[in-house]
């Protein structure tokens, strides 16, 4: 590709609303443009970037046995009443009418739509499993798209759904797909941990994990030990004590009741999933405090006050909202304990979630949430909070806490959506049973950004080879030079006939133009054909190492492998 004419317009001021390195840095590259409010054009660098990422993804999910399909974007609003989740997903659904008044949601996820399929298309134990996939364009009305590409309403994922027979199976499905996970981030140079989670708006019974790329920008958090297998999401790390006889060797792990999941309290108190919001409470100085781990809210959007009166936090408590964790979580406190609160919140705070918070040191809430704006806690259950420094529930170790970027989830559904949508099989006996369902996504659009995050310096993107826009830069310093644009020409001519992907710089441009816009770019390799290109000598630089060789034009190739 000769750069003269390659569109990836640079920008030097970015926007102030460009908080995060990735969001700044794909800007400034010219990966992508801003269309509206979280949706983007994606320019063709970050095309590239996406298309180098989604190959990967498609050898591992193939190698993996899974098969590729294209799901719908529109779906008729019909199925996800049948699932139950018109309702329940709350405000980040987006719905629309036709001309005929009928009724549809864009897809922020597709178990209703491929469960139909599968449920019209198989009928016998025969024909299972069947693991499936597809990489689409997803839409989610976040409260706040955020961070670029990391938050948006319109993005780019991943999904996979497994169709089992048995519970064993899938569990082993669902092994066979967090490995593929781990080869995934890997092979995109990301560095990731798997950790247990909470499963959210997707639901089901099994076991759910996060595969989170750390990194300070990232708006969960989790706790882990480096000498230990465990690791968790805050939002469920208090719930889901590992051991329990571990009980009473930390306080903060001692658990008498509680729920694994916001779906699980929801269910005990006969109640939707959308009336759950997730949150969290801590203790510091015995102090209990109040936290909201999950939705996009705001602060300002969240007033904690007794049953009786509205009192603001501040009022309530004659403490100040003072913290912010990420993006999705307030800080509130220290709260009362009391048997009843109401939280008087904005509308748009999205309903939510999962493992519910803590009222005192012997109690927990639930909040239910109406659309509504107002909505209410009551006592409902009783856990303590894991805190950093703790021992680790296996005995090894201790916590530490870290941020990290949710880049994908693997979910062991159960029979969620296939008892609720029907999707039946006859087995070895003739007898009718629910599939077993798994569901796997990962976000590729976010992925990109993620790697920006953990790739670059204060110059540009350093992009690990796997993924690179381009495996070369080739650049021709001054391109009125004869001996330096015969070298140039002539190597760009050699090196695409060797295979290799290469951005030729042949423009009209000072060098320091040029090789500011080369680190801002981050392609792994830069050959420059400079001064002693008449000598028929090179430049090489490693982007990552910043080490600078010269090198004889013939001998490139050689020098290259
Ligand atoms: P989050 O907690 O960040 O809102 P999620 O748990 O709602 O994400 P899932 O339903 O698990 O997301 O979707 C699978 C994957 O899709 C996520 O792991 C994430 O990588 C990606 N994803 C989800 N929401 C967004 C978004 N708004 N923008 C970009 N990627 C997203
Ligand atoms: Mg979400
Ligand atoms: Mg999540
Ligand atoms: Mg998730």
């Amino acid at each position: 590709m000769r750069q003269q004419t390659f569109f990836s317009p640079t920008m030097r001021d970015v926007p102030a609303d460009a908080e995060t390195i990735s969001h700044q840095l794909m800007l400034r590259a010219g990966l992508m443009r801003q269309t509206a409010a979280g949706i983007y054009t994606y320019l063709p660098l970050g095309t590239r970037v996406l298309h180098k990422i989604q190959a990967i993804i498609r050898e591992e999910m193939n190698r993996a046995g899974a098969q590729e399909l294209l799901m719908p974007a529109v779906q008729p609003a019909e199925l996800w009443e049948e699932s139950g989740r018109l309702d329940d997903y709350g405000p980040e659904l987006m719905r629309l009418n036709d001309r005929h008044d009928r009724r549809f949601v864009l897809g922020p996820t597709h178990e209703e739509v491929i469960t139909s399929v599968v449920r019209d298309g198989i009928h016998s134990y025969k024909r299972l499993p069947i693991n499936v996939y597809q990489i689409q364009t997803k839409y989610r009305d976040e409260r706040r798209p955020r961070f670029g590409l990391l938050r948006g309403r319109e993005f780019i994922m991943k999904d996979a759904y497994s169709f089992e027979t048995s519970e064993e199976a899938l569990a082993e499905t669902y092994e066979v797909m967090y490995d593929t996970y781990k080869h995934i981030f890997r092979r995109c140079g990301l560095d990731v941990r798997a950790v247990e989670a909470d499963a959210g708006a997707i639901g089901g019974t099994g076991g759910t994990h996060e595969f989170m790329a750390l990194s300070d920008v990232g708006e969960d958090t989790i706790a882990y030990s480096d000498h230990s297998d465990y690791a968790a999401n805050i939002e469920i790390a208090a719930v889901s004590p590992p051991d329990r006889e571990q009980e009473g060797t930390s306080e903060a792990l001692s658990v008498e009741k509680g729920y694994k999941s916001g779906e699980a309290a929801a269910t005990a108190a006969g109640l939707p999933m959308s009336s759950v919001i997730t949150g969290r409470l801590f203790y510091i100085d015995k102090a209990p405090v109040f936290i909201l781990t999950r939705g996009n809210h705001e602060i300002s959007d969240v007033k904690v006050s007794n049953h009786f009166d509205t009192l603001d936090v501040e009022m309530a408590t004659g403490t100040q909202v003072h913290e912010q964790f990420g993006t999705s979580s307030a800080f509130i406190g220290p709260v009362e304990a009391p048997s009843n609160v109401t939280i008087v919140a904005d509308q748009s705070i999205r309903p939510l979630v999962n493992a519910i918070c803590g009222g005192n040191q012997d109690e927990a809430f639930y909040v239910n949430v109406d659309h509504r704006r107002d909505f209410h806690v009551d006592v409902f259950a009783d856990f303590r909070i894991i805190q950093e420094g703790d021992p680790s529930p296996d005995g090894e170790g201790t916590i530490q806490f870290a941020e990290g970027i949710e880049v994908g989830q693997v979910f062991s559904l159960g029979t969620k959506y296939s008892e609720a949508l029907g999707a039946q099989f006859l087995d070895e006996n003739g007898k009718s049973r629910p599939m077993q369902m798994g569901c796997y996504g990962i976000g590729v659009s976010r992925t990109l950004a993620a790697v920006v995050e953990q790739h670059h310096d204060e110059d540009g993107i350093i992009w690990p080879k796997a993924i690179a826009p381009f495996d070369l830069h080739l650049l021709v310093i001054n391109p009125k030079d004869e001996a330096q644009l015969t070298i140039g020409d002539n190597l760009y001519e050699a090196l695409q006939a060797e295979g290799y992907d290469v951005l030729f710089d042949d423009r009209k441009e000072r060098a320091g133009v040029k090789f500011k816009d080369a680190d801002l770019y981050g392609i792994p390799i830069r050959v420059a054909a400079g001064k002693k290109a008449s000598e028929g000598i090179i430049e090489v630089k490693d982007r990552k190492t910043g080490e600078v060789t010269e090198v004889q034009a013939e001998n490139l190739s050689a020098y290259l492998n």
